[in-house]
């Protein structure tokens, strides 16, 4: 792997590193400073070599659009990196770190100029450029411009070839400058480089969450990898539905209905053998909510989260996996009333100490930290999008292929 380890001479040089500081926000306040201490190491490893440092990253969304242009300077004021900046200069106490306003032009460029080795310019919010999104050559050529190495350690945008992500490699590489992987880069490709490969037997998938249309390309990857895929979740009521069974008012996608009977010629795929029910989805009446005999859910009833016996179904099948692969919790977890089915998932997987586990970032990454159980994973995923991506690609994404 082409990491910074390999990176030599680039004392005084100006490096652009591709962070992802797209942290969680409450107005103001960064609520989650995960991301930020997830890039430390390779901060540090490179401000030990001396370069000068030029972190960027994208926060947050700018829908870019027929908008007016106080509706984008609204969105700029919610997704403002100036946010983030007082809580990386605390964890590099000691270390000069400035900020950048600019996201382009002379102001950008005179900042950078004047950076010496050893000191860190956070750039404000890359989206506040509408080009970065499109990877437009122009903006890559320019930041390109400024500097002379790139380092990519934002797993989760590593899905997307955006100007800051492939662009500006892509140009450097051709120009021969040094362009490299950083830790968590290295960590990320490694750890899901075992699921991409799935070579430890029985390889098990649990996948939940909302829709089976999100799912579909990660499901056909791990048809042809895993020996058993665990379905939860709201997708879990298309497959019941396909599979012939009664789901009330459950979310259901008709349109996926063929796909999913499709999927159960590979033996490979377990379905809930019972629900938790309830007959509403916020509104629901909490002396209603009932566990259902099997998988059958009664009309005015919708499922929310996955009943006793589909947990110690999964259980067993999990206790017994080597490479165990999770993505999306097994029912509303956010309610105290339905996240049963995903605590008992953390704790099975966690229970199983001869498996290699990993978390595919996103809900169940939350919710693994939320009930206490992300440590006990051998791997949990900065990247919810780019995990699953990573799984369905065999193990290409843009922002990794462009570093070689
Ligand atoms: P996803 O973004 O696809 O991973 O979906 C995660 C979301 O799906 C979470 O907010 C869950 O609360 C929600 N979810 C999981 N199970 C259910 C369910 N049975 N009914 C409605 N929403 C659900």
């Amino acid at each position: 792997m082409n990491t910074i380890d390999n990176l030599k001479g680039i004392a005084g040089k100006k490096i652009l590193v591709r962070v992802d500081f797209n942290v969680p926000l409450k107005g103001t306040e960064v609520r989650d400073d995960n991301r930020v201490v997830a890039a430390l190491p390779t901060i540090k490893k490179l401000l030990s070599e001396g370069a000068a440092l030029v972190l960027m990253s994208h926060l947050g969304k700018i829908k870019w659009g027929k908008v007016d242009d106080a509706e984008i300077a609204k969105q700029k004021e919610k997704n403002n990196m100036e946010y983030v900046y007082p809580v990386l200069a605390k964890h590099l106490e000691g270390v000069t770190v400035k900020f950048s306003k600019a996201t382009r032009g002379e102001e950008l460029k005179k900042a950078i100029d004047e950076l010496k080795g050893g000191e860190v310019l956070l750039v404000q919010n890359t989206r506040y450029e509408k080009g970065e999104s499109k990877n437009d050559a122009e903006l890559s050529k320019e930041w390109a411009s400024y500097v002379d190495g790139f380092v990519m350690d934002a797993f989760g945008s590593a899905h997307r070839a955006h100007a800051s992500t492939y662009g500006v490699p892509e140009i450097l590489k051709a120009a021969g400058k040094p362009v490299a992987l950083g830790y968590l880069m290295e960590k990320e490709v490694k750890n899901l480089g075992a699921c991409v490969k799935g070579d430890n037997h029985p390889y098990v998938a649990i996948l939940g969450g909302f829709k089976v249309s999100d799912k579909i390309k990660v499901i056909d990857s791990l048809l042809k990898k895993c020996d058993k895929i665990l379905i939860g979740g709201a997708m879990a009521y298309t497959f019941l539905k396909a599979n012939g069974a009664k789901v009330g008012n459950s979310p259901v996608e008709n349109d996926q209905l063929d796909y999913a009977r499709n999927c159960f010629a590979s033996g490979k795929i377990l379905l809930p053998v019972d629900n938790v029910i309830a007959d509403g989805f916020d509104n629901y009446n909490k002396d209603n909510i009932k566990v259902t005999d099997d998988e059958n859910i009664p009309d005015g009833f919708q499922g929310l989260d996955v009943g006793p016996k589909t947990v110690a179904l999964y259980s067993a099948e999990i206790a017994k996996a080597k490479t165990i692969f999770w993505n999306g919790p097994m029912g509303v977890f956010e309610d105290e009333n339905f996240q049963k089915g995903t605590v008992e998932v953390c704790k099975a997987i966690t229970e199983n100490k001869d498996a290699f586990s990993v978390i595919g970032g996103g809900d169940s990454a939350a919710a693994a930290k939320q009930f206490g159980y992300a440590s006990k994973f051998s791997h949990v995923s900065t990247g919810g999008g780019a995990s699953l991506e990573m799984i369905e690609n065999d193990g290409h994404l843009p922002g990794i292929d462009v570093i070689g």
